[in-house]
């Protein structure tokens, strides 16, 4: 990689349209601007418009307005504005993955993976907006016929974190408008510069006026909450926290909204005796540090055979502890810093908290000094039952280590939080490994691999991590209603 220039950063960062998006017009903020942080340095990069809730409500009033012509639109129309898309985000992507690096901190190297990832949800769903069908039956009296056809939900809400500022929008975005859906989406404030790009993409690529709304707003309770309880909105889609994600069930529930909501994880690792061992401490690397740890799918704790326990947390050290740390646009960086400061303090206190509780450090355990908000990768070995970090999704560069006795104990450990997103699992023998695919309480499971995301399949949870799929050929499903008429022969 060739080193990046300041000039080259400005660049990018000047040729976001920095203002909302509604009804197909870039336009300013009733609330004047928010600053947009870089979480290497903690300096603004620049301000974007910061919505009022009356430009939240007029986004939802051209999405509503916008929404009956939209509908009615060819489906290979929907889909091919989505392949323009795709490969404007493709051509285009050096550009976007500095962005992106800039605006969330991951290296660039990263940042161009989830380019890749983001704009294959735009392919995907492009492919399939023309494969939406309903079915034909005969009645089992024989004396009518049932018809079924899908029909899009209608105006959506798509609030997206900002941990994946583009994967996480595209996932939704794109399932959307291939299902004939109009939407309002809210990006999270610290990452806002990615989704202002895509929604600049989509108009390029001939995206209809009001068909996508985009508001970037520094109170994102008081903009939505109208919105959310307005009985025009169909349908919300969330990724965020398992915390926001309950409140807003609450407030759709007067709506009787459709909801989607891609929540938190607490993602189980467990490596049995029998594992390839290097291919298990590779899919260690890939499934913690990804992203800095800051995934819902990050391994949060790791379960690992007591007869190989020790070997696995000392290699895993040894290949952690020598990823070099810092502004993710630096040549070799391979963790950047974590997204601010709170999620640096709370990496930090859940560490301490495992440390006291009697865990080892064998690698890392300390917040960086100066500026940014850098943590060194960790490794804990021996980390007992209570410690906090077992519970809690850690979201940063901390690989707790705990060993198990039995497959049943493992089974028992990796099930034992209410979230139940996605589990890895490690091990050479196949009776073995469907025998715990089946009893692991998750949506997706890693056999053998470090790394589950992929637009061709259907990724969510279940618990507490949330309901609903994104992505593959369940993805379009949420946008769509189901309506079935009788026919009377
Ligand atoms: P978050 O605090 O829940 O925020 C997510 C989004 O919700 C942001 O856009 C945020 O806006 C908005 N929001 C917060 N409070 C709101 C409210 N009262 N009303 C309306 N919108 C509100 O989560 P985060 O810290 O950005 O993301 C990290 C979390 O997301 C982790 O728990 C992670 O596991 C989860 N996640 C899950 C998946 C998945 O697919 N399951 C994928 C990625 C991330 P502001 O920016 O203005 O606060």
């Amino acid at each position: 990689m060739s080193t990046i220039t300041t000039t080259q950063e400005q660049h990018v960062i000047d040729n976001v349209p920095k203002q909302l998006y509604i009804g197909g017009e870039w336009r300013d903020g009733g609330e004047g601007t928010l600053a947009v942080e870089d979480p290497s340095t903690g300096e603004t990069l620049c301000e974007v418009a910061d919505a009022s809730v009356e430009d939240a409500k007029a986004a939802l009033d051209v999405a509503v307005e916008a929404g009956p012509d939209f509908a009615a639109r060819p489906p290979r129309e929907r889909g091919e504005i989505l392949r323009r898309a795709y490969e404007a985000i493709i051509d285009r992507q050096d550009e976007l993955a500095l962005l992106m690096t800039l605006e969330m901190g991951k290296p660039v190297s990263e940042s161009r993976a989830e380019i890749v990832y983001a704009a294959d949800f735009l392919r995907w769903f492009a492919e399939e907006a023309v494969r939406i069908d309903g079915r034909f039956a005969v009645a089992p009296n024989g004396q009518s016929r049932l018809l079924t056809m899908k029909q899009p939900v209608g105006p959506c809400l798509l609030i997206t974190p900002w941990n994946f500022p583009l994967a996480m929008g595209t996932r939704k975005v794109g399932p959307a408008i291939a299902a004939g859906c109009t939407m309002v989406v809210k990006p999270a404030q610290q990452t806002p510069l990615s989704m202002l790009m895509l929604a600049s993409i989509l108009e390029e690529a001939g995206l209809p006026g009001g068909v996508l709304n985009l508001v970037t707003a520094s109170s994102s309770s008081r903009t939505m909450e109208p919105l959310i309880a307005d009985p025009r909105l169909r349908k919300l889609s969330f990724t965020g926290s398992t915390e926001v994600g309950r409140t807003l069930m609450g407030q759709a529930s007067e709506n009787l909204l459709r909801l989607s909501m891609e929540l938190g994880g607490n993602a189980p690792f467990i490596v049995f005796e029998d594992a390839d061992f290097d291919a298990a401490v590779e899919g260690a690397v890939i499934a913690k540090m990804r992203n800095i740890g800051e995934a819902c799918t990050a391994a949060n704790r790791f379960h690992v055979a007591e007869s190989i326990a020790d070997r696995f947390a000392e290699a895993l050290a040894d290949r952690i502890g020598a990823m070099r740390v810092g502004r993710g646009t630096e040549d070799g960086v391979k963790v950047g810093p974590l997204i601010d400061e709170k999620q640096r303090g709370k990496v930090a206190a859940l560490v301490d908290d495992a440390v006291q509780r009697g865990a080892r450090v064998l690698v890392g355990g300390h917040a960086r000094d100066g500026a940014g908000y850098f943590y060194d990768p960790t490794v804990l070995a021996d980390v007992p039952d209570g410690a906090e970090l077992l519970r809690e999704e850690i979201f940063g560069p901390v690989a707790p280590v705990k060993p198990f006795a039995t497959e049943a104990e493992a089974i028992a450990a990796a099930n034992d939080t209410e979230f139940g997103l996605v589990a890895y699992l490690f091990t050479s023998d196949l009776k073995r490994a469907l025998r715990v695919v089946e009893a692991l309480e998750t949506g997706m499971v890693g056999l053998n691999q470090g790394i589950v995301s992929n637009a061709a399949a259907p990724f969510g949870g279940v618990k507490h991590s949330g309901f609903g799929r994104e992505g593959g050929y369940e993805g379009i499903e949420e946008y769509l209603e189901t309506k079935y008429v009788a026919v009377n022969l």
